[in-house]
């Protein structure tokens, strides 16, 4: 089978090339450049578009189209990775990310248009190469993509942990939440009768706020405050910055509510006014095991002798800005682990493996 072209040499060989390549996330020049000319080399039409999105087009032989998605930031502000080989795992030096995530992702994407061009007699559909910018920064890249410049119906998101062979098929709706508290200055010291302490209504408001784990579906976090200017001025203006994540739209409505209900009312108390700002970053998704990229993803799979890992993530990929513009996607395991973390690795057989996968989908028999 096709699958067996799969090169561990060649695969480990780009994906030490595509992490040797900085690109913290908003500073994807170089490895934009790189893909394009990557891209184009193994036979697509590549476009990129003004915040640096690239869609790489292969032509096919039959009449679909299909979404492969990956992104080609990597999380935080690391650089200067070095890769070190160990018991057939990679990892870093353990000052950094190791950056497979998501270049293991795209490096399977080069290894399996690497494999098509030498086996040009066999037949695939449209392959549709998305590699945004900014996913770590708020899917920023996928949010900001023109939709009218892709024709896949439907797609396979090559961005997350977990064991080989999981499909990542349920994700929640994220959203940022960002509130201002305006109370009033007053010197501290002279006349604090005159201020209201916006610290204080931050503190009120947070403390009767529903946070952390709320239920089996939903999250909620406050992750920053700021606000004060010095010890003997009482704060007039606080900002706090959280989140809320629900697999359950509605009972992420609720939570919101809450969240907005304890700022109001501590704010009411005090006579402080409130800026509430909830700005949703992803959708959730549910794919069904009936839908075809999870069909066909489950199909590869199981080709490959390993067993369907049905996941529910607690976070989002492009798949879910995809999703909410109409292309059916599930999203797959690169054979990333800890990623975001200095701990970050990746073994080459889990890499050979989902790149194996990978080539599977694209090229199984039509249904
Ligand atoms: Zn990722």
């Amino acid at each position: 089978m096709l699958a067996d072209e799969v090169d561990r040499d060649r695969l480990v060989e780009t994906f030490l090339q595509l992490v040797s390549i900085d690109s913290p996330t908003g500073h994807e020049e170089q490895i934009g450049r790189e893909l394009e000319a990557r891209f184009t080399a193994l036979g697509c039409t590549v476009s990129m578009d003004d915040i640096g999105n690239l869609v790489a087009v292969l032509p096919g032989t039959r009449p679909d189209t299909v979404l492969l998605s990956t992104h080609m930031d990597t999380a935080g502000t690391d650089t200067g990775i070095r890769p070190i080989i160990e018991d057939g795992v990679i990892r870093t030096d353990g000052t950094t990310i190791l950056g497979a995530d998501d270049k293991s992702g795209i490096a399977g994407c080069l290894e399996l248009l690497t494999i098509l061009e030498s086996n040009s007699e066999v037949e695939h559909p449209t392959l549709e190469f998305v590699i945004s910018v900014g996913e770590e920064s708020g899917l920023l890249g996928s949010r900001q993509m023109d939709l009218s410049r892709l024709s896949s119906t439907y797609g396979f998101v090559f961005d997350t942990a977990g064991a080989i062979g999981a499909i990542t098929y349920w994700t929640p709706t994220s959203v940022y939440i960002t509130a201002t508290i305006h109370g009033k200055k007053a010197h501290a010291g002279v006349e604090p009768e005159k201020g209201i302490n916006a610290v204080k209504v931050a503190a009120e408001a947070i403390a009767a706020m529903p946070l952390g784990r709320i239920d089996e579906e939903t999250v909620a976090n406050i992750g920053t405050i700021t606000g004060g200017e010095a010890r003997n001025i009482v704060p007039g203006e606080v900002t706090l910055q959280g989140m809320a994540r629900s697999h359950d739209q509605e009972k992420l409505d609720v939570q919101l509510d809450a969240m907005r209900s304890a700022l109001t009312e501590a704010a009411d108390r005090h006579g402080a006014t409130l800026d509430f700002e909830a700005e949703e970053i992803y959708r959730t998704y549910h794919i069904d095991e009936s839908e075809r990229p999870y069909r066909e993803a489950a199909r590869a799979i199981r080709s490959m002798g390993l067993e369907v890992i049905p996941r529910k993530s607690g976070g989002g990929t492009d798949g879910n800005f995809f999703n909410a513009h109409g292309i059916a996607c599930v999203a797959m395991a690169t054979g990333m682990v800890d990623e975001h973390a200095a701990s970050e690795h990746i073994a080459i057989e889990d890499m050979v493996m989902a790149c194996k996968i990978l080539v599977t989908i694209v090229t199984q028999e039509p249904e």
